[in-house]
């Protein structure tokens, strides 16, 4: 059981797996005011860097879920490296259905929420595990201008136009959800570029690690391709954040 073999390929030197800063997930976890002890849940943990820089910063507990077995490897190694394996583990598997035995103060799905069927599927999986007066944090791309055409939706690697909404729209969808938002870290286009281009640097060293790679051809196509539809598509239109909510 494991993710497709290209994002373990094109993502094995992200130590975050989405367009968010490790300056900007340290003011999120800042902005949250969390206590120490105070249990976190993080569905789609990719390497664990929420979990475990929030353990060490802010003395949470945790628990993150993750179908790759390479990103999940990543994130156990770096709770050692950062002194939280007493604070935080890492399980491998499906997140889909996940609940927590013991009620967290936080529940999680940063730029996973597929897991959930979608955002509001995925709001109502965390809100399984979360305590009352708890805080979900959802990750989400929105479009931060309308793309013109379906044509640059899929630019963009967006299913259609209708597949993300703009900021304002996105923040009325949790309202109607009956949450109120409570605070949201935005990010920005350097924080894309860290994740976008961070794929370019590995996708090279891993080609000329790997040429009879079964993948090497596709890997080589999306080199040539990619920093090209990125400056084009996604870094103009998709926006992304972190969402917090609390139930009305
Ligand atoms: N939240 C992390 C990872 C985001 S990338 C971060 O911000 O760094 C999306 C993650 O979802 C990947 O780590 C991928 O392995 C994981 N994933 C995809 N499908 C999943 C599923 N069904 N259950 C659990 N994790 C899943």
């Amino acid at each position: 059981m494991d993710i497709p073999r290209i994002f373990n390929i094109t993502e094995s030197a992200h130590r975050i797996h989405n367009p968010i800063t490790p300056e900007k997930l340290a003011t999120l976890g800042a902005a949250l005011r969390l206590e120490p002890g105070a249990r976190v849940l993080d569905l789609g943990s990719g390497s664990g860097e929420m979990l475990c820089t929030w353990a060490r910063d802010h003395g949470v507990t945790g628990t993150g879920v993750d179908l790759s077995v390479l990103f999940t490897e990543q994130a156990i190694s770096r709770a050692a490296e950062l002194g939280v394996t007493d604070q935080v583990s890492f399980i491998h598997g499906d997140a889909a259905g996940y609940v927590a035995a013991d009620k967290v103060a936080v529940a999680a799905c940063i730029g996973a929420t597929w897991i959930g069927g979608g955002v509001a599927g995925t709001i109502a999986l965390l809100a399984r595990s979360l305590r009352p007066g708890g805080v979900i944090l959802i990750g989400e791309p929105y479009w931060r201008q309308l793309p013109p055409t379906e044509d640059v939706a899929q630019g963009c690697l967006a299913g259609a136009i209708s597949d993300f909404l703009l900021l304002p729209e996105l923040l009325a969808s949790f309202r109607r959800l009956g949450y109120d938002v409570v605070e949201m870290v935005l990010a920005d286009q350097d924080g894309w570029d860290r994740y976008e281009a961070a794929k370019w640097l590995t996708m090279r060293r891993w080609l000329e690690a790997n040429p009879e790679d079964e993948l090497a051809r596709e890997v080589r196509a999306r080199l040539s391709l990619e920093p090209e539809r990125y400056a084009a598509y996604t870094r103009e239109y998709v926006g992304w954040g972190v969402f917090a909510l609390m139930a009305r």
